[in-house]
């Protein structure tokens, strides 16, 4: 037994608390997953790794370099004269023999570890730049950190994943969508990480593939060590280490309420009102597995996650197959699937383009309005996928209505060329996402120019309040409940029903049933989520009645306190169902 910390003993062994953010209980030993988003700063580097060092250097200056330059001849960008010359430039400086002479001086002489070689050289010039007070000089410093930052990101994203145990308890600072895909190939037992929260994409997905998981515990990875034995109560929201001496093998005690019974998309309330449950799915398997269950649709496909084992987002035959397995595998139920909603940096070159604010940046419909040439590729992808006249295009993070008809006459233009050599083509409804304050002022405008609204709560939530969704250390203001997330609730509901189109709450609230009942009170009758809560959300549907839920969300419209909102949340929680009182399993974190 390694570890290096401890935060309380219970049961005579170490135990640390954190936030669950994916259901079940599970045993194994650690494995630390290597930091390969982050900086790492490696000092004395041993003679026997310098060698090693220059040459990770210079493979980063050769792919940094193919990567840009490629993003000049096949990247999202049709690029200008300026934007060219910019990039060109930066591919000089890192080709420059007096810019490796230096890295590889400092990784020899002081030893350095590369990326910290780079980032100490990338200061020295700039410094001397900056200090000259000249405008072309301090541009040119810019140009010289942009292109370091590729390098180290280049040298970070590096580490293999590929030799993780079986059956791990995998430990991380933070992890990203795409690396819970690859992980997921090594059936790891848990993921415990420091940072991310219930609505990361990260975490979503581990719920939807059933992996236990807890985060928010600080410098988890550096209070494990590999090898470490550990318990994961991803129900109560700690890990303790297993000082047992039987060498067991690693277990999943509990999985995620997972369960292949079948389901109806049809769920009826106490009183006998219908609402729907459907599903939030992210491959074209899922969608048959849940169609074959019996869900009748499917609410939400992120269309970035399909590709998110690429690396990069994929060209439009690519595409082409993929929506079409999606509209094939849900056997001519409805599907929407969602346009890219990345932002810039995931694009290209190993996702290193650096912007101060990506929440708030070129992302989204934004990107994909920007870069029309690949947007309309995708628009015509889904067209072509839309055979069956079942598929949906869902719009991301849209504005206003002028987002949804600038989409519309792309999407129109796309469908009058299509149709002129298939017959037969057919043009998809179209949807627009609800998660800025500005789309929840205008709300009436969106509803007249759409088909559908989905509701993304996690969003919702996040630019209502200006509270980052991932970071944990301002988690506590993430507040579902608060009164401007149930009046803008409140007001999307009731534009949606004035002019009798479908509003689907698609973000994790959807998936609750602490929310449930809010939900349902304020007027929404479709929800969709990750299929494995869809069989025990139908059983708390069934104690819940609409005039009692309306009651519950009439009083807590009143109230000006989110802990109020909470108190009587839960209250009515507790009511309805007592025996599930105390159990946390049922009663996810609350901020979510
Ligand atoms: C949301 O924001 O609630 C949502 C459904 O989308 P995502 O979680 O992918 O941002
Ligand atoms: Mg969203």
């Amino acid at each position: 037994m390694t570890s290096k910390n401890s935060e309380s003993a219970a049961h005579g062994s170490v135990r640390l608390s954190g936030r669950v953010v994916s259901r079940g209980t599970a045993s194994g030993t650690v494995f630390i997953l290597p930091n390969h988003t982050r900086f790492t700063e490696i000092r004395d580097v041993p003679d026997s790794e310098i060698e090693n060092e220059i040459s990770k250097f210079d493979s980063a200056v050769i792919s940094v370099a193919n990567d840009l330059h490629t993003s000049l001849n096949d990247g999202w960008e049709t690029v200008s004269d300026d934007a060219r010359a910019i990039i060109d430039a930066q591919i000089a400086i890192i080709r420059d023999r007096s810019f490796s002479d230096k890295v590889h001086g400092r990784i020899s002489s002081d030893r350095l570890g590369a990326q910290l070689a780079i980032r100490v050289v990338s200061d020295e010039f700039t410094d001397q730049l900056r200090s000259l007070n000249d405008e072309h000089l301090r541009e040119k410093a810019a140009d010289i950190q942009d292109v370091c930052d590729r390098l180290i990101t280049a040298l970070a994203v590096e580490v293999p994943l590929f030799d993780v145990p079986i059956g791990s308890v995998i430990v991380c600072s933070e992890v990203w969508p795409s690396t819970v895909l690859k992980l997921a190939e090594f059936k790891p037992a848990a993921i415990i990480s420091e940072s991310g929260g219930w609505t990361s994409h990260a975490f979503i997905l581990a719920r939807e593939l059933g992996i236990a998981a807890i985060s928010g515990i600080k410098n988890v990875h550096q209070r494990l060590s590999n090898g470490d034995r550990v318990i994961v109560d991803a129900i109560n929201g700690f890990i303790e280490l297993d000082d047992s001496d039987d060498d067991k093998n690693a277990t999943v005690l509990v999985q995620n309420l997972r369960s292949e019974i079948s389901i109806s998309s049809d769920v009826t309330l106490a009183d006998g009102t219908t609402i729907q449950f459907i599903a939030n799915v992210d491959s074209a398997e899922k969608c048959r597995q849940t169609i074959d269950r019996g869900v009748n649709e499917i609410g939400l496909v992120r269309s970035e996650y399909l590709f998110d084992l690429h690396g990069r987002l994929p060209d439009e035959s690519i595409q082409d197959k993929m929506y079409a397995e999606i509209a094939l595998a849900t056997k001519g139920r409805r599907v929407a699937i969602r346009t890219f909603d990345v932002s810039i940096g995931r694009l290209g070159s190993g996702g290193t383009r650096r912007e101060r604010n990506p929440a708030l940046g070129m992302r989204s419909i934004r990107l994909s309005l920007r870069y029309e040439r690949q947007f309309r590729a995708q628009l015509r992808s889904l067209i072509r996928a839309n055979f069956g006249d079942n598929l949906s295009i869902v719009v991301p993070m849209v504005s206003g209505a002028s987002d949804v008809l600038r989409v519309r006459s792309i999407l129109l233009r796309e469908y009058e060329t299509l149709v002129l050599s298939d017959p037969n083509t057919k043009i998809p409804s179209v949807g627009a996402m609800i998660e800025l304050p500005s789309a929840v002022l205008t709300i009436d405008q969106i509803i007249e120019v759409t088909d559908f609204v989905c509701i993304g709560t996690n969003d919702l939530v996040q630019y209502t309040l200006g509270v980052d969704r991932d970071n944990e250390s301002v988690a506590d203001w993430y507040q579902t409940l608060h009164p401007a997330i149930l009046r803008s609730l409140k007001s999307i509901v009731e534009a949606a029903a004035k002019e009798g189109k479908p509003a689907t709450i698609c973000g994790e609230a959807a998936g609750s049933p602490f929310y449930l009942p809010l939900l349902v009170g304020l007027g929404f009758q479709r929800f969709s989520m990750n299929p494995f809560s869809i069989p025990s959300m139908i059983n708390y549907a069934a104690m819940i009645s609409i005039e009692d839920c309306a009651d519950l969300a009439e009083r807590m419209l009143r109230s000006t306190l989110t802990s109020k909102n909470e108190r009587l949340l839960t209250e009515f929680c507790s009511f309805i169902w007592p025996e599930l009182e105390g159990e946390r399993v049922n009663f996810p974190p609350k901020s979510f």
